[in-house]
């Protein structure tokens, strides 16, 4: 079997009296788009600046591509692309040349590097924009050309720190499918975001992370089964007493339910037929009601019921 691409085992990182990543364990397997999920300040950043040695850590061990990683490690940089969170790109560099300098930290031969440049303007989009200095540039398309900058070489493992932040929708699906076609490509993803909907879309496993701790780990299917629900139903109903709230409460399958601002709302765990026995209370009870919808657990579902607390603030 093919060796994971990155091995983390009970990393532990302090800033002074702040702990980090608290024994922090993760294993990326090769051909993954890895999400590290988690809010601000619960160690994304920091886990992967100890993935590039660009942070010196206190306990445990990093191992990427198969060795310990050192800060002087260039063999197996030149394999690994990076975009960091905060966009650094030259400003007195145009975006071509921007792409084609860090591309050239890497590729020396000239043909083959005008190739990969021009495939990673196209790649991101920027075709147009070629000539532009940065500050020319709209947010979004100023975090298209960091992206390009950190994966015109091509690279095998790509570590994108929250790329989409304060991009616009465009630009960001744009970036979404871009991932995905690199990792079609053959390219290893490491994506971290706040924004549960992304990793949601793209990442084959994910990892939620909460104060440096994992707290979870899997497919996005098998961290909904982890939790208790299984399905959030919502009915509009104009009147409903005390007594009925309570006769639902005790359905089967309903562990929690709320009535306010004339909506019910039903937290179920992984029954099936919930809302058939609910619909059918409500109607031996000439209970009236308008709108129905259910809804399946998300990721800040899982992240709620695991921590207590929304994914975001
Ligand atoms: P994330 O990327 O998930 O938002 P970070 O890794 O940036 O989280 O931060 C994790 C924790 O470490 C936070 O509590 C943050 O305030 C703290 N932290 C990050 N960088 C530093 C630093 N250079 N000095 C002191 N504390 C830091
Ligand atoms: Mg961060």
């Amino acid at each position: 079997m093919a060796q994971p691409v990155v091995v983390i085992e009970n990393l532990v990182k302090r800033y002074k009296e702040v702990l980090a990543l608290d024994h922090l364990n993760l294993k990326i397997e090769e051909g993954e788009i890895f999400g590290l999920l988690g809010p601000n300040g619960s160690g994304k950043t920091t886990a992967i600046n100890c993935m590039l040695a660009l942070l010196s850590f206190d306990k445990g061990s990093v191992k990427v591509l198969g060795e310990e990683i050192q800060p002087d490690s260039y063999e197996i940089k030149r394999n690994i692309g990076v975009v960091l969170q905060n966009v650094a790109v030259f400003e007195e560099l145009t975006v071509w040349e921007n792409i084609d300098y860090f591309c050239g930290l890497y590729i020396k031969d000239k043909a083959t590097r005008k190739a990969y440049v021009k495939d990673a303007v196209e790649f991101v989009g920027l075709e147009e924009y070629q000539k532009f200095f940065p500050k020319k540039l709209s947010g979004g398309l100023l975090r298209r050309l960091n992206i390009a900058c950190g994966i015109a070489h091509k690279p095998k493992l790509i570590i994108l720190d929250e790329p989409t932040v304060a991009v616009d929708p465009q630009s960001r699906n744009r970036i979404l499918e871009g991932i995905q076609k690199l990792n079609e490509q053959g390219a290893t993803i490491i994506y971290t975001s706040h924004y549960m909907e992304e990793v949601e879309q793209i990442c084959s496993r994910i990892a939620i992370i909460d104060k440096g701790r994992k707290i979870a780990e899997g497919s996005k299917e098998e961290l909904k089964l982890m939790i208790k629900m299984g399905e959030k139903i919502h009915i509009d109903i104009l009147e409903l007493s005390e007594g009925q709230l309570a006769d639902i409460r005790r359905l089967r399958h309903v562990y929690q339910a709320d009535y306010a601002e004339n909506r019910l709302s039903i937290c179920c765990n992984g029954g099936k037929h919930n809302l058939v026995h609910i619909l059918d209370y409500l109607q031996k009870n000439e209970i009236g009601f308008g709108r129905v919808y259910s809804e399946l657990p998300t990721l800040n579902d899982v992240f709620l019921e695991m921590t207590g607390k929304e994914l975001r603030d």
